[in-house]
């Protein structure tokens, strides 16, 4: 017997290998196998079975298989077909996401180092701060590291251009190790009683004279009724191993070992509410119910004003999924940044449900991810990388706040948007998708009106809160009638005051984080930028340094301008740090807690936090966009904009639409309950169109506004983007890669419109110049873009075979929601 295996690697081509006798049961299509590839052992993916085979070269046995159950069927390898055609990719690439990082061989890779080489290329590197000088240092001390205990040590992930070009130099060497391939289930000591409860009774008096501490024990698994976890009933008795060991001798007790599943548990807790539907939710519910039972493919679009209750109609309909016996995947934009929505699907759907997330261990995600392929889970909910966990018989794809960008994949190849995909999944699956959100994407309303997909829409809020009041606040005029105070208006700071003298809550927005966004020469007018990227560093007060929110790389803050040495700095441009020093002195008694990347960096931060500010331990909440990700608290009724500008002007055609949803979404933060909301907005351009609509909460001006400006430039929905990207140190090479593709591209695309490649608008992030190319296809010539992925394709087997640039890799990104 043959398997065609791929490889989640660039190339596309499967390849043939024999399948060993002893091997025959275990290789089926769908699992992983590790194979002699050249010189290396690889992890790869069999996508195919024979019994014969064209291939007249030696074939190679496979040496080892890595799953017990397949990961995937023919049926869902035609989804990661999908995904590795439409957004370019191999298969294997795609094939890549079915995996819980951590599985394949890949990261249990170790290096062995040449220490004396290291040593003596250490010498040369020593002053520079750089993650080779790291590196070096840790290899010329001990000679073997796995690649995931240095990555540890250098507090880095990408580590691995370092190690190659350290191996070239001949430092080290990168073994590939295919022990300890898996990530084991955990196993533990339990014990139990070995005889019954009458007998066990009987033995007390003897062993109390003796031994008071092994009756303790007894007593307590005599409570249990049940085995008990041995470190627990250590614990529980206030007593050690001895004693367990004295009783297991004398035949009193067992000690089996027992697989423990580890469990992701949400630091966020709140109690269920029963909740009664209002009329429009019950009459979408009973909709949509009924659609579930036919078992057909289908997309609705909901649409629901903030606080409309849509939550409890995703619930409602996962509850019928199951009574079905069907199972459900619900995915939310980042998890860890949405404790509350997965708090409540917990507190309804109990045991039937698990998460999937990065912020998981390692143990908990393959406990998830095993629980979910023995069909022990049947809903799973999670960000984009969950549209790829292995359920089965899916009855319903939901996607909440379909309109958030982090839904697309931006940094690994194939570059899928999880929202877009996930409607082709509910197409392949036969099952209904549903998309919510307040504030919806232009592309899903415009396919709504197209009839593509179901609108439902939920206009009201639940409970008869009201949409909140809004007030823009013109800051430049008010600075003029000295109205401000740093930061805030007068008038933003005494409807803080008069929310926080009736003890209700604050939330206040400011879309940057750290102190001060730019540090400035006033004698120069030199920037302080990062060395490695063309951005300006941000100044954050607490640990008194510049970081550079591109590459991370920090620096403490210059006591004079590192070009001219003057001594007048200026630190300009306002972050969440400011703002909460700002308030912290207006407000010197009130309980502050700032929300963004910097403070909520550790697990279950984010979820302590937000129980406090339940509980009413915090008065006012400061952060960036993550304030306005669905929280929902009855006792806010106030949400101050510090600048509505932080969004408004990027060069981005959707820089509108983000500001748009931004604001409306924390807007709709405020006045969730019976005591009114009220939403304070500063700007300097109070009559900007979209600054009207949100004051207005007018969404389908919005729309209707929009969608006329991305007919006539001709942008997504009515045309199809791809962005080509280049990287190099070197920028010569960036350009010429570029502009070799380009060369190529160019002829024959007759129904393509292409822009001569130029730098990036951040031209070089991480020592790396950057050059964008973007390729444009009309939808009325190429509806299924087809035209445009063949040209794309085609054009990068060209550039693959001719062009002298061809080492320097393409990055394809179809559909990009960032031109930056
Ligand atoms: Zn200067
Ligand atoms: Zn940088």
């Amino acid at each position: 017997m043959f398997a065609q295996v791929i490889f989640p690697l660039p190339f596309r081509n499967s390849f043939t290998y024999s399948i060993p006798a002893d091997l025959i049961d275990f290789v089926k299509v769908g699992v992983r196998v590790v194979v002699p590839f050249g010189k290396r052992v690889l992890t790869g993916f069999v996508v195919n079975i024979s019994e014969k085979t064209d291939v007249k070269e030696k074939i190679k046995p496979i040496r080892d298989v890595l799953d017990d159950k397949p990961i995937f069927n023919k049926d869902s390898l035609k989804f990661y077909e999908w995904i590795s055609e439409y957004y370019i990719s191999s298969l294997g690439e795609a094939l890549k996401n079915s995996v819980p990082y951590g599985l394949d061989v890949e990261s249990k890779r170790k290096i062995v180092a040449d220490m004396e080489l290291s040593m003596e290329l250490y010498e040369s590197e020593k002053n520079k701060k750089s993650i080779k000088a790291k590196i070096l240092k840790l290899i010329s001390e001990k000679e073997t590291y796995k690649i995931s205990q240095l990555q540890k040590l250098v507090k880095k992930k990408s580590i691995h251009s370092t190690l190659k070009s350290l191996e070239k130099k001949g430092a080290l060497t990168i073994l590939t190790e295919i022990e300890d391939a898996k990530v084991r289930i955990k196993k533990v000591k339990y014990v139990k009683l070995s005889q019954s409860v009458d007998e066990t009774y009987k033995i007390l008096p003897e062993i109390e004279s003796r031994s008071p501490k092994q009756v303790v024990i007894l007593l307590e698994l005599l409570s249990a009724n049940k085995p008990v976890q041995l470190s627990q009933l250590l614990k529980k008795t206030n007593t050690n191993q001895s004693s367990v060991t004295s009783l297991f001798k004398k035949n009193s007790v067992d000690i089996f070992y027992q697989e423990i599943e580890r469990r992701y548990v949400e630091t966020y807790e709140e109690l269920k509410q029963d909740i009664t539907l209002t009329t429009q939710q019950d009459k979408i519910v009973k909709d949509i119910s009924q659609k579930i039972t036919e078992q057909k493919f289908k997309t609705y679009l909901l649409h629901g004003v903030t606080g409309s209750g849509k939550t409890q109609v995703y619930i409602e309909l996962v509850k019928k999924v199951l009574s079905i016996n069907k199972t459900a995947l619900v995915l939310v934009p980042e998890i860890s940044l949405t404790p509350q929505i997965t708090t409540r699907f917990y507190n309804n759907l109990g045991d039937n449900i698990t998460v999937m997330h990065s912020r998981m261990s390692l143990g908990e995600r393959y406990d998830a991810w095993r629980g979910v392929i023995n069909g022990k889970y049947k809903i799973v909910i999670g960000p984009r990388s969950a549209l790829f966990s292995p359920l089965k018989n899916i009855g319903l794809i939901i996607v909440d706040e379909e309109h958030d960008s982090s839904y697309k994949q931006y940094e690994l190849t194939p570059k899928y948007n999880a929202r877009d995909a996930a409607v082709v999944k509910g197409q392949l699956s036969n099952c209904l998708v549903l998309l919510g959100s307040a504030t919806p994407s232009i592309e899903s309303m415009y396919n709504a009106k197209l009839d593509k997909y179901e609108l439902k829409e939920l206009k009201e809020r639940v409970d008869n809160a009201k949409l909140p009041k809004i007030t823009l606040v013109d800051v430049t005029a008010e600075k003029k009638k000295q109205r401000t105070e740093g930061n805030f208006s007068k008038v933003l700071l005494e409807k803080i005051n008069e929310r926080l003298s009736k003890k209700e809550n604050v939330i206040i927005l400011q879309n940057r984080r750290g102190f001060a966004t730019q540090i400035y020469c006033e004698d120069c007018g030199e920037i302080e930028m990062c060395d490695d990227c063309s951005v300006s560093m941000v100044h954050h007060i607490n640990r008194n340094i510049m970081q550079c929110h591109y590459c991370g790389n920090t620096k403490p803050v210059p006591k004079g301008c590192s070009k001219c040495g003057s001594l007048s700095l200026k630190f300009f441009g306002t972050g969440t740090q400011r703002v909460e020093d700002e308030l912290s002195f207006h407000f010197p008694s009130i309980k502050i807690e700032r929300i963004d990347s910097d403070s909520i960096s550790r697990k279950g931060k984010l979820g302590e936090i937000l129980n406090r500010f339940r509980k009413g331990e915090i008065d006012i909440l400061v952060g960036t966009q993550i304030v306005a990700k669905g929280l929902d608290f009855s006792n806010v009724t106030l949400v101050g904009v510090i600048s509505a500008e932080t969004t408004l002007w990027l060069p981005d055609f959707r820089a509108d639409e983000r500001t748009f949803q931004l604001l409306t979404q924390v807007a709709g933060r405020a006045g969730r309950s019976k005591a009114e909301g009220e939403v304070i907005i500063q700007t300097q351009n109070k009559s900007h169109f979209v600054l009207q609509k949100v004051l207005l909460n007018d969404y389908d001006g919005f729309y209707e506004n929009e969608i006329s400006l991305r007919e006539r430039n001709e942008y997504p929905p009515f045309a199809r983007l791809c962005l080509i990207e280049t990287k190099d140190e070197n920028e010569n090479n960036a350009r010429g890669a570029i502009s070799d593709y380009y060369k190529i591209i160019s002829k024959n695309n007759k129904y393509l419109k292409l822009v001569p490649p130029a730098p990036a608008l951040i031209a070089k992030i991480q020592g790396k110049y950057r050059y964008h190319l973007i390729v444009r296809s009309y939808k009325k010539n190429d509806p299924g873009g087809k035209i445009l992925r063949n040209a794309i394709l085609n054009s990068m087997i060209k550039y693959n075979q001719k062009s002298r640039y061809r080492d320097i890799k393409l990055y394809i990104d179809m559909d990009p929601q960032n031109i930056i």
